[in-house]
């Protein structure tokens, strides 16, 4: 196909791109957004302590751990190691906010 048949092919074709942030974006399904803790799931071994390889996790006990969300690079290590999926990702992406510390969120 030559360029000219492409251009006039294209004034038909819908635009590739996504209309965000006038539209919603989607997101693929494995997606790795804000944390979500579920604190009733949790065992307290302490592995997304250990794993997180910024010391983004602050464990203080069994079904209380923060997460710093400004320090997170979403690199899901922590999810990996949770054996009891105490861990999770939401697809929420639009994170910016006027607080210096972010926590995350609890499921
Ligand atoms: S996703 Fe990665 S960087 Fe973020 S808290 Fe978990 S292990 Fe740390
Ligand atoms: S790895 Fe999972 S079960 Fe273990 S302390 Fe962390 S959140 Fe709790």
């Amino acid at each position: 196909m030559n360029f000219g048949e492409e251009a006039i092919l294209n004034l038909f074709r819908k635009p590739f791109t996504d209309k965000y942030p006038f539209g919603k974006k989607k997101v693929l399904d494995r997606f790795r957004g804000w944390i979500v803790y579920h604190p009733k799931k949790c065992i307290g071994c302490k592995l997304c302590e250990k794993n997180c390889p910024i010391g983004a996790v602050k464990f203080h006990k069994k079904g209380k751990i923060d997460f710093d969300m400004g320090l997170c690079m979403l690199c899901g290590q922590c999810g990996d190691v949770c054996p009891t999926q105490a861990i999770t990702y939401s697809t929420e992406f639009e994170n910016a906010k006027p607080k210096k510390k972010f926590t995350a969120k609890t499921g």
